[in-house]
């Protein structure tokens, strides 16, 4: 079988943000992560290309994991609404905003306002692994109120 009749050239959409071909799986990388009801579709993951992209869904009152890492996300929301926090800044997301993740931010995407938040997601195809938050990491987080309500799930919708 020759590489264009080997890959799946289209693959359709199907319903609630599904596509055909692709596993939806339980979005777990690391046993001590901290994360709420959120599923991961790999969309497109390719030798030749130096990225990859991914759709997530964070469930109504889901959230993803708290971390940070030297790579970069390139996030576009696609379905819902919710918020997340950028290092310090808490920000409302609304379908088709762009969020951007610098190197080395904490990041959580967070479905807190009555709907899932689903987006697609870019990084790099080789990346560091994250690192999750010490006591003294959230300590400091915490000290801006806006930050320790968006960490209890206390914001406002
Ligand atoms: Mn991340």
């Amino acid at each position: 079988m020759d590489d264009i009749t080997a890959r799946k050239l289209h693959r359709q959409a199907q319903a609630g943000f599904r596509w055909e071909g692709v596993e939806c799986r339980p979005y777990k990388e690391d046993a001590r992560a901290l994360f709420r009801s959120v599923t991961r579709q790999v969309l497109f993951c390719e030798p030749e290309m130096a990225g990859e992209l991914r759709y997530f869904e964070v469930a109504d009152g889901g959230f993803s994991t708290l971390e940070r890492h030297e790579h970069v996300h390139g996030v576009l929301i696609l379905r819902g609404r919710g918020q997340c926090l950028i290092g310090r800044e808490i920000r409302r997301l609304e379908p088709y905003d762009l969020v951007t993740i610098p190197p080395m931010t904490w990041h959580q995407f967070r479905a807190n306002r009555g709907e899932p938040l689903g987006f697609l997601c870019m990084v790099n195809a080789e990346r560091d692994k994250p690192q999750l938050p010490e006591p003294a990491d959230l300590e400091m987080l915490r000290k801006d109120p806006d930050v320790a309500a968006f960490l209890n799930d206390s914001s406002p919708g």
